[in-house]
């Protein structure tokens, strides 16, 4: 039981550091294709990014349909993977993009960072140049909005798209 439990616990730390990587070097590399959806404005209910969260809980029923036949502990880290994907769901579906019926914009301390930080990283249009690859964790609100001004004072790409908007720092929040 402690065992099941503190799997769990580490496969949602894991996730998240797992994520992060793939989000940056996969979803913004070769998988753009995929995500590119993600970063332009929503036009249907469902976007081609999504399907990156079907692979990511095919990959989790196949974990706990092995588990559950006697491969332990494999079911606790599907069961870790979709537990990560429920607070996926809640924090970047919901909080962030408002993909849910709540419209709640969080006015301080971790959820504020978080919604921020995820604010930021949509303020980057395109492939390259992006920043706060996390869901669940962010840097220093400050330190991310330093980072998008050195990278456009590089020269980055200039243009408005990249230019964060009030409503992307400030946040009041609509998508
Ligand atoms: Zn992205
Ligand atoms: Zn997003």
């Amino acid at each position: 039981m402690l065992w099941n439990t503190l799997i769990v616990l580490f496969t949602i730390a894991g996730m998240e550091i797992f994520a992060a990587l793939t989000h940056r070097h996969v979803m913004h590399g070769f998988g753009w294709g995929w995500h590119r959806s993600h970063h332009q404005p929503r036009r249907q209910r469902f976007e081609r990014n999504d399907l990156y969260a079907v692979v990511f809980a095919t990959i989790a029923i196949l974990l706990i349909a092995f588990g559950t036949r006697g491969a332990w502990p494999l079911q606790w880290i599907g069961a870790g993977m979709t537990a990560y994907g429920l607070l996926y769901f809640i924090v970047h579906d919901g909080l962030v993009h408002k993909r849910w019926p709540f419209r709640y914009v969080p006015r301080r301390g971790y959820l504020r960072r978080l919604y921020v930080a995820h604010r930021l990283h949509h303020a980057v249009k395109e492939r390259e140049h992006g920043l706060s690859f996390g869901f669940l964790y962010a840097p220093p609100t400050e330190r991310l909005k330093a980072q998008l001004r050195r990278r456009q004072a590089a020269g980055a790409s200039g243009d408005a798209a990249t230019t964060p908007r009030d409503e992307d720092t400030a946040g009041v929040g609509e998508r």
